[in-house]
């Protein structure tokens, strides 16, 4: 199966023009590589633009709202999106948790409005330092756990759409990715449980996290990882092109 490489641009760049570069300079070198898929999760004001619009089915929103349409000012929605084309969105980024003070419940409430409107998610998942100093056992038990509360409630059909990241909080806008053998391992432990408590055998887990030219396919190589979300990466598009051709295994 192929990997899939989601670029996360958070809030970058800042004109248009350089945006359309961007795009076009990232599909044209990830249409090389047949071995992986590409998405670029990028800034909402741009996903109206028309050479954006063209390019619709390799784009995401980097959030969503909860709710669909109304009183809910400065937000946009999962069936926005879908009226432009787009079919993937971002949902529980672990910058959104930090600065905009999003929890499970809103999470989940998220993936809700989602599934209404026909948006596959792309969940991120993931602990904090000091969990992780507590060891990789404890950590299984919080992504039990932080999977539980978000799924718990959302339709059962609608779970093998999900696209989950497992991306440790302390590893995004680091210096260094997370060991690619205990990544791994959490992953498989991420699908088991997905297996165990909803009744879905196969889950797609991405890792994300400080992935860069450098260190992109060693961690695709570990079989359960099915593919990378990727930030600081994917905004220099020397960067990307040399990442994207490294995506091979
Ligand atoms: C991200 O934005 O999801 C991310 C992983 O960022 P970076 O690759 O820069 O750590």
């Amino acid at each position: 199966m192929k990997k899939l490489i989601v670029a996360n641009w958070k809030m970058n760049p800042e004109t248009i023009a350089d945006a359309r570069s961007l795009l076009s300079r990232s599909l044209a070198a990830a249409s090389k590589n047949k071995s992986i898929d590409f998405l670029a999760a990028v800034p909402a004001p741009f996903l109206a633009d028309a050479v954006f619009k063209k390019r619709a089915k390799y784009l995401a929103g980097q959030n969503v709202s909860w709710g669909q349409n109304g009183a809910l000012t400065g937000e946009f929605s999962a069936k926005m999106l879908y009226s432009l084309g787009v079919k993937y969105a971002i949902v529980g980024h672990s910058e959104r948790r930090e600065y905009f003070f999003e929890n499970e419940e809103i999470i989940a409430k998220k993936i809700r409005s989602c599934f209404e409107a026909g948006i596959r998610p792309i969940l991120c998942l993931g602990e904090s330092t000091a969990i992780r100093r507590k060891g990789l056992d404890l950590v299984k038990i919080y992504l039990k756990d932080q999977l539980r509360q978000i799924i718990a409630g959302i339709e059962h059909s609608f779970i093998p759409k999900i696209i989950f990241v497992y991306e440790p909080v302390w590893a995004v806008g680091a210096e260094e990715p997370d060991d690619p053998e205990s990544s791994a391992e959490l992953i498989s432990h991420m699908k088991s449980t997905l297996n165990e408590f909803f009744g879905v055998p196969k889950s797609k887990v991405l890792y994300g996290g400080s992935v860069d030219s450098s260190n992109i396919r060693e961690i695709l190589a570990k079989k359960p990882v099915d593919g990378a979300l990727v930030g600081r990466a994917s905004i220099d598009p020397a960067e990307l092109t040399k990442l994207v051709k490294n995506a091979k295994i």
